[in-house]
């Protein structure tokens, strides 16, 4: 059976691996719609090769530059913040890749979600800020939300055969990003060219320097605690550097279960669409014997201040995930604009999160002033270095 594919994001680095993946597997899937941002060489390349029935661009100047091209291919094109909710819902899409950065991708994730697709996530923040609002509508309206991020397929792939009561702790794997190995002096001057050279994955820029800072590995913790509805508590993160264990499962009787595969990020991608069943294609295989050893060490608080920032909101919950990641947001987009060092990354998020105060989170509106709000406070907090 042909399944139709939506991808949100589709010139990203999750986008462009998944394009990879489906052309890995001719004849399983069929690219009806696709969501882009701003790369329109890429987009139109993933048009001409793939002729999806729908695609979403940001600005409406985008549209006249692919004109040509939709009406050669009978390609549907929208524009605006409604274009990705279009393709989250597209027709004759059986799955939603869900591959925006950042907050923005909590609408149309909560679209696909509503249209009671398989949503395979990559877009952690949706997790972080809305969680408990795509569980309850997954549930209500016959969705199924799996795992593309590496250590969330780890875990899904341990607990596939085992009764949640069982499971004493959780563990995700972190690189420890660039600096694992830094000195604590040094960390300080850290460059964007710095932060940005990954030693283990090729991924966007916003993802790699949440690598840096390891609020990736936080933002990852809160979107386990979603995903697979784990405590707080029984979440926990080890700094494996080889990244060959994506994740760790504890059981009561003290059995660890672990998911191991080579480092590439196209593995729990094809997994997260052809599950349940596991394709056989070319993708790179674990070489334990030529790794040689696996290490794994505990998290040092000091070289990353704002891992405990999220664990902080972790253990909070209700808005304050949601205040720490438009805070990060904020603060990477800075970074990234070379406005601010990276010193001061956890010196904005702290502000926001010291000056932040509990709101109630009961509706995607709530969200959204509380994301608005934080953002407000990291901008005075910008303005001040
Ligand atoms: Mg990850």
């Amino acid at each position: 059976m042909v399944r139709g594919l939506a991808i949100l994001g589709s010139t990203g680095s999750i986008g462009t691996n998944v394009l990879e993946v489906v052309d890995r597997l001719p004849g399983r899937f069929r690219v009806v719609a696709l969501a882009a941002g701003s790369n329109l060489p890429a987009l139109a390349a993933q048009i001409g090769k793939y002729r999806p029935d729908l695609v979403s661009v940001k600005k409406r100047s985008d549209l006249e530059k692919l004109r040509r091209l939709s009406r050669k291919f009978g390609t549907r094109l929208v524009h605006g913040p409604d274009g990705p909710l279009e393709v989250a819902r597209a027709e004759g899409a059986d799955i939603v890749v869900s591959a925006i950065t950042g907050v923005d991708g909590l609408g149309p994730t909560l679209e696909a979600v509503r249209a009671g697709r398989r949503v395979a996530l990559a877009n952690k923040e949706s997790m972080v800020v809305g969680g408990p609002f795509l569980r309850r509508e997954a549930r209500r309206c016959g969705a199924v939300i799996l795992p593309v991020d590496s250590e969330h397929s780890g875990i899904f792939q341990c607990l596939a055969r085992e009764r949640r009561k069982y499971v004493r702790r959780v563990i995700l794997t972190a690189s420890g990003g660039p600096f694992f190995r830094t000195s604590l002096k040094e960390l300080k001057d850290k460059t964007l060219a710095e932060a940005l050279r990954h030693p283990r994955w090729v991924m966007g820029k916003k993802v790699t320097v949440d690598s840096a800072t390891m609020m990736n590995k936080g933002l990852e913790l809160i979107e386990a605690r979603w995903l697979f509805d784990i405590e707080p508590g029984k979440l926990d993160v080890l700094v494996h550097p080889q990244s060959a264990v994506h994740s760790l499962v504890e059981m009561t009787d003290g059995s660890v279960l672990a998911q191991l595969s080579a480092t590439d990020m196209r593995i729990p991608i094809q997994y997260a669409l052809t599950w349940p069943e596991r394709a056989d294609t070319s993708l790179p295989l674990l070489d334990l014997g030529r790794l040689g050893r696996l290490e794994f060490h505990e998290v040092d608080p000091r070289r990353y201040p704002m891992f405990g920032m999220a664990r902080h909101a972790l253990e909070r919950g209700a808005s304050f995930p949601v205040a720490l990641n438009a805070a990060n947001e904020a603060a990477v987009e800075a970074f990234l604009r070379k406005r601010i060092a990276f010193r001061d990354l956890p010196a904005v998020v702290g502000e926001v999160m010291d000056a932040h105060r509990e709101t109630p989170v009961d509706s995607i509106a709530a969200i959204h002033e509380i994301d608005r709000e934080a953002r407000r406070l990291a901008r005075r907090s910008l303005k001040q270095r």
